[in-house]
């Protein structure tokens, strides 16, 4: 399939992880554009609500009939009914009605922000909304040079396009911040064989409260072998 739908796909599965699928009940997109998203996102039957954000409110009014209910949604009626919202809104801004969500997306967004609206992202997200988890994909500059003729950027709109050290150092930097999220990274869309050291044509941060997967086996089983104390006395 093509990149952008290995993009969805591999943002669809984040929701389906095991760990934390059955709590994915509101899921808040920014960027949302022609809401492309929607259609892996009403496939997830724990899902009760998505919000779709974009700043372009004329890209939202022209695609609105993509999520009306069609046909088959009335003979096939799901047991927990889903409720669409759309606001034009910037990434940026906290809102009341980003409450309470148990996911962010945000594909191929970031590299569209001019740098005050990306320092403001991360009080927005991880500090007023507080996602369970929030997904950002972005182009991987490392892969440009398979592109024939390659200009600056992949789209005149871009503001920048990251290595996978820049965003990762990006991303990384904000679990610094906020402590309380931790983050991993995928690769989506390899190109042809031998460019594997070039990682692939977008990334993908993948941002993970961490109480959620504390009671985990697995993470129970590092704790019980973490050392955090200063023994100070020990009487035999
Ligand atoms: N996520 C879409 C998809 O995968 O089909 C495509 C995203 S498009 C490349 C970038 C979108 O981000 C545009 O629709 C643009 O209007 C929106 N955008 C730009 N700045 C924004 C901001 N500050 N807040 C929310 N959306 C923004």
């Amino acid at each position: 399939p093509p990149v952008y739908k290995q993009r969805y796909s591999a943002v669809q599965q984040i929701l389906l992880d095991y760990r934390w699928k059955k709590y994915m009940r509101k899921v808040v997109e920014f960027g949302c554009a022609e809401f492309r998203m929607f259609i892996y996102l009403k496939n997830l039957l724990s899902i009760e609500k998505v919000v779709f954000v974009d700043i372009a409110e004329d890209i939202l009014v022209e695609n609105s009939f993509k999520i009306k209910p069609l046909t088959i949604d009335y003979l096939k009626r799901r047991a927990n009914p889903l409720v669409v919202d759309v606001y034009a809104g910037s990434v940026s801004s906290p809102d009341a009605n980003l409450l309470h969500t148990d996911a962010v997306i945000a594909i191929e967004l970031i590299e569209h922000l001019y740098p005050d609206t990306l320092d403001a992202l991360p009080y927005n997200i991880f500090a007023f909304m507080q996602p369970k988890i929030a997904v950002f994909t972005t182009p991987n500059a490392d892969f440009n040079i398979l592109f024939p003729n390659f200009k600056k950027f992949r789209h005149y709109d871009h503001k920048f396009e990251w290595s996978k050290e820049q965003f990762q150092s990006w991303a990384i930097n904000i679990t610094h911040r906020f402590p309380q999220y931790t983050v991993y990274f995928e690769d989506i869309g390899f190109g042809p064989k031998g460019t594997e050291h070039l990682g692939a044509c977008s990334q993908m941060a993948v941002f993970v409260k961490s109480s959620l997967v504390y009671d985990w086996p697995f993470n129970r089983a590092l704790s019980r072998f973490d050392k955090s104390f200063t023994l100070i006395d020990q009487s035999i």
